[in-house]
């Protein structure tokens, strides 16, 4: 059995050892809003989810994954009204848009990802119990939850009232002003996106989706909920209060939660216009497995400040690595299996199992890499060597990125610049020799040498 994951919990504020219960072992991660494209700083915290994800499935866990799909609020409506098409067709591409994204930045697809249209139902059900208990009350056909009524509003975030009332939703008709909405009374403005309630036509508030489909698809006391830091108040604590108070349970065990991409030390978002897509990013002429490696390379509760030179050290990184490995396949001349566990890269898995500390893994890898002994190596060892990188490169998503490198042709000059260095070292002038590997390495090429003759990578 694998050792277990440690993993921070931003609830009770300490690193805690995640036990594999036996029973569904769920994960939630809030989910985009499909009214545009996502930027790459919503790929950052989904990014993080994914390793976290593959880490719990390398770890044995046999975690159930959902991320929902945020498709009806404010911005949806107003998206698909000035595209005059309908909400299903707007959201419908966005989806698409996102997906396309995923596939490319190499996300796992999670086990259900549920929109938030297509549960009306349970999140009227979620808000008519906690009106039966007292949680919330109803305004002019909208429904507000009573924070008053629930004591521990604020846990997760340590929020005060004051400091609520100064973030608080600035909706009309509410007992107090930080009440926050569970249904929306339809508005013109709405036109027809509007769904029937016991409270009239109207439309359920953004945090109470979430509540509804990780209950549904997850239960009571799930494992893990996550999400981008922003989420932590107001809609985190939302949940928290909605689904505590409407079942009398804990929602989530542990609350993982991924610190801002920035820009310039600014967080990247659509409203500071400071924002770059995937999209954007292949348009620079990189890889967005590249932009993956950058993403991941930093610590996932630490911010990260994004430069398009990082991308170029990914580049450098990623190269180096399919070098190496391609180096272990020319020994291992054989289709390599991903290894069941770890032995030779046990150490670096440990880190990894270390709240996902990917920087100091990282750093580990090049350290296994720089000082790897070739002279000896047996074709079984490179099998085994090549198998538990596989599994390594499993957890960081990066498999797909090695296993279909492209074999690279060598541009003339490379070539003759290898071939100017033969004929150097058949006449024993070694400096000149030394002289061009150096000026090839710079190029990106390795050179290997053999009794009158070498090999480029
Ligand atoms: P949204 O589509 O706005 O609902 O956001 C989707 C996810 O991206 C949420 O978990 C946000 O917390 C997260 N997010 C938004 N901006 C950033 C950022 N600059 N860095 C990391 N995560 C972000
Ligand atoms: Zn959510």
């Amino acid at each position: 059995m694998e050792e277990l994951l440690y993993l921070y919990d931003s609830m009770d504020r300490r690193i805690k050892p995640l036990s594999r219960c036996g029973e569904k072992f769920g994960f939630y991660c809030c989910g985009p809003t499909v009214y545009s494209y996502a930027h790459i700083g919503n790929f950052r915290t989904f990014l993080a989810a994914d390793l976290l994800y593959r880490v719990l499935i390398l770890g044995g866990y046999e975690p159930f994954y959902v991320r929902n799909l945020t498709d009806v609020d404010d911005k949806t409506i107003a998206g698909s009204q000035k595209d005059g098409i309908t909400l299903t067709q707007f959201t419908r591409h966005w989806e698409d848009v996102f997906h396309r994204d995923c596939v490319e930045l190499n996300l796992l697809s999670p086990n259900v990802e549920p929109r938030a249209a297509d549960h009306i139902v349970e999140q009227i059900n979620l808000i008519q119990q906690l009106i039966s208990k007292g949680h919330a009350y109803v305004r002019d056909g909208s429904v507000y939850f009573a924070i008053a009524s629930w004591p521990s509003y604020g846990r997760l975030s340590r929020i005060e009232n004051q400091e609520l009332l100064a973030a608080g939703v600035t909706v009309d008709d509410k007992e107090a002003q930080e009440d926050f909405a569970l249904w929306k009374a339809s508005k013109p403005s709405d036109g027809e996106n509007f769904w029937k309630s016991p409270w009239g036509n109207g439309r359920p508030g953004w945090h109470i989706e979430c509540s509804a489909m990780a209950l549904k698809y997850l239960g009571k006391n799930f494992a893990i909920h996550g999400g981008g830091i922003d989420l932590c108040f107001p809609h985190h604590e939302n949940e928290i209060a909605q689904t505590e108070a409407a079942m009398g349970c804990n929602l989530a065990q542990l609350w993982f939660h991924v610190a801002h991409l920035r820009v310039s030390g600014e967080k990247m978002s659509k409203s500071l216009g400071n924002l770059y897509t995937v999209e954007d990013i292949r348009k620079t002429g990189y890889l967005p497995l590249e932009l993956r490696y950058a993403l991941l390379a930093g610590h996932y509760r630490q911010p990260l400040n994004f430069t398009i030179e990082s991308l170029h050290s990914s580049r450098k990184a990623l190269e180096r690595i399919g070098r190496f490995c391609q180096k272990l396949g020319d020994v291992a001349v054989a289709n390599v299996e991903m290894a069941k566990e770890f032995s030779r890269l046990s150490s670096i898995w440990k880190i990894l199992l270390q709240d996902l500390n990917t920087p100091e893994a990282i750093g580990k890898m090049f350290e296994r890499i720089n000082g790897f002994s070739w002279d000896g190596l047996s074709r079984d060892e490179a099998v085994q060597e090549l198998s538990e990188w596989q599994r390594l490169f499993f957890a960081f998503g990066l498999e797909s990125c090695l296993a279909s490198r492209p074999i690279r042709s060598i541009p003339s000059e490379i070539k003759e610049m290898a071939e100017e260095r033969l004929r150097a070292r058949r006449r024993r002038d070694f400096q000149r020799a030394d002289h061009l590997r150096e000026k090839l390495e710079i190029q990106g090429w390795q050179v290997e040498d053999f009794a009158d003759g070498y090999r480029l990578y």
